[in-house]
């Protein structure tokens, strides 16, 4: 656990079956919890938890399947997914398209250095869906920067 709110990571992951890895080799710009009714959707519980980094520092090894839809911005939100066991491996915004957002527990013990700093799309969250209640929720994006 570090108290660093941009953690430098360095870290390789595979999906369920091992068909697809990920490298990410950076700084994480951002943290976050969405409970935007899409995270619900893909994630299948209350919202999704999400490292954002730069799309550049992130390989991809394997066939990866993608899903594009219109995200609430208007912009459009692709998500990739191993085509065979289903495993989310990132998404990207095309009003942000060079960065990655990375599904936290994709990485699963590695991911210690995850502190989320805000939930977004609260006007969705539910709740049964436990999260800190100190943790600043915002209706939608904090402001104009989000997915
Ligand atoms: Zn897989
Ligand atoms: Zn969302």
């Amino acid at each position: 656990m570090t108290n660093n709110e941009k953690p430098q990571v360095d870290l390789t992951a595979a999906c369920a079956c091992g068909g697809v890895t990920l490298s990410v080799r950076g700084r994480v710009r951002s943290m976050f919890l969405c409970s935007c009714e899409d995270c619900q959707r893909a994630t299948g519980t209350g919202h999704s938890a999400v490292a954002l980094v730069a799309i550049g520092d992130v390989t991809v090894t394997g066939d990866v399947a993608s899903f594009a839809r219109p995200a609430n911005s208007g912009a459009t939100l692709t998500r990739w997914f191993c085509p065979r066991c289903g495993t989310p491996i990132y998404a990207a915004s095309s009003r942000a398209p060079a960065l990655a957002m990375l599904p936290v527990g994709l990485f699963g013990a590695a991911a210690d250095w995850f502190v989320p700093n805000q939930l977004i799309f609260a006007r969705s969250h539910r709740d049964w869906d436990i999260v800190a209640p100190d943790l600043p929720h915002h209706a939608t994006y904090r402001n104009e920067g989000g997915h």
